[in-house]
């Protein structure tokens, strides 16, 4: 299994890296603008994988989230529950909302 690394800053884009004090505790830390997650104490394992996994863990944009939430509102299913064919006109409107969403600037 290979060791996961910490994200970039999800506020400013920084490299962010896992730090600690002389009292024991650890956390993740942008090294641009300092944001942080929780802190662990250090005392028997090493907390550093708990921590860069809660670190990288992230939530899709709110747009993103409609989107997603409209096309499973709108894709048919049969009686097993498995979706059954999508017309591919909308699945390519689908698709262009949601490139669309990750591109506000
Ligand atoms: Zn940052």
């Amino acid at each position: 299994m290979s060791e996961e690394r910490e994200l970039p800053c999800p506020f400013c884009g920084g490299e962010a890296s896992v730090n600690g004090g002389d009292d024991g505790r650890m956390f993740v830390e942008c090294n641009d603008c300092a944001a942080s997650s929780m802190c662990a104490l250090s005392v028997k394992d090493d907390p550093g994988p708990m921590l860069i996994a809660a670190w990288n863990r992230r939530t899709p944009p709110p747009e993103v989230r409609r989107v997603c939430e409209e096309i499973e509102e709108q894709i048919e299913r049969d009686e097993n529950g498995l979706p059954t064919t999508i017309e591919a006109e909308r699945y390519c409107r689908w698709l262009a909302e949601l490139e669309g969403a990750f591109k506000h600037e």
